[in-house]
């Protein structure tokens, strides 16, 4: 496991990064301070993970809200159903959201966590490449309206960002060429000696090399 901090005064936070990191109940309780649970996902990624998060999170009061796939539901009707969620099981000011799932997921649950009771708390699990290196990191959460993407939302931070490199395996191929396609113009932008690096271990990202992804999305991150 990688960690590297985002200083940001008293809303820092850590971005954790490695292998199995969803079936470590210690690291993902260690980022919640109260006794209220609410897990965000998709109807595609449920089915894959969130049994085995709500394991680690057992003792606590935790539930789940399932949203539908995909970008054309990330919008107000879809995101009530999470507010929905949380007033319907009297969830007070000091629980944490979770958001398990890709950029759709990371983005709609942090934006849930901004707006319910002013304020709570909220972990980023992303799951996709893409939404490791970049959506889950830097604290802009929201949801789309009609007249275009992203135009209603919020700066907040999460309290960790924790990255499981082996979700990254049941991912389409093309999500993955999605998350590379990012992680290659941090290189192009910032440091040239990590593109030499990308295109020498390409093969090993492909194939989800642990070491070698793990040393991307963290680099990513960094830039
Ligand atoms: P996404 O959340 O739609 O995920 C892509 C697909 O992969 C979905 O079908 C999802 O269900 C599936 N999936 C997720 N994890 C999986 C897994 N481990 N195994 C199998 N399937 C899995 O899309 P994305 O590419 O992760 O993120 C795109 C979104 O992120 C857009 O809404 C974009 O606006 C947003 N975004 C936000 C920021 C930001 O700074 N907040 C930055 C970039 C992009």
């Amino acid at each position: 496991m990688q960690q590297i901090s985002v200083d940001l005064g008293d809303r820092s936070y850590p971005i954790l990064a490695g292998a199995g990191l969803i079936t470590r109940g210690d690291l993902l309780r260690s980022h919640i301070k109260g006794s209220q649970v609410c897990i965000v996902t998709d109807d595609t990624v449920a089915p894959l993970y969130l049994e085995a998060v709500s394991r680690q999170l057992e003792g606590l009061r935790v539930i789940s809200v399932v949203l539908p796939t995909g970008e054309p539901f990330k919008n107000w009707s879809v995101l009530q159903q999470i507010l929905d969620a949380l007033l319907e099981a009297r969830f007070d000011r000091k629980c944490c959201l979770l958001a398990l799932g890709g950029g759709v997921v990371g983005d709609m649950t942090g934006f849930a966590a901004a707006i319910y009771q002013r304020g709570v708390d909220f972990i980023q699990v992303p799951t996709t490449l893409l939404s490791q290196v970049d959506s889950s990191v830097g604290g802009k959460t929201g949801i789309n309206h009609p007249a275009g993407k992203n135009m209603i939302g919020a700066f907040y931070q999460p309290q960790a960002v924790i990255m499981d490199t082996d979700t990254l395996r049941t991912l389409p191929a093309r999500e993955i060429s999605a998350g590379l396609a990012e992680i290659i113009k941090y290189g192009l932008i910032r440091d040239v000696g990590f593109l030499a690096w990308l295109e020498q271990n390409m093969q090993k990202l492909r194939t989800l090399d642990a070491a070698a992804v793990i040393h991307a999305i963290v680099r990513s991150c960094e830039i």
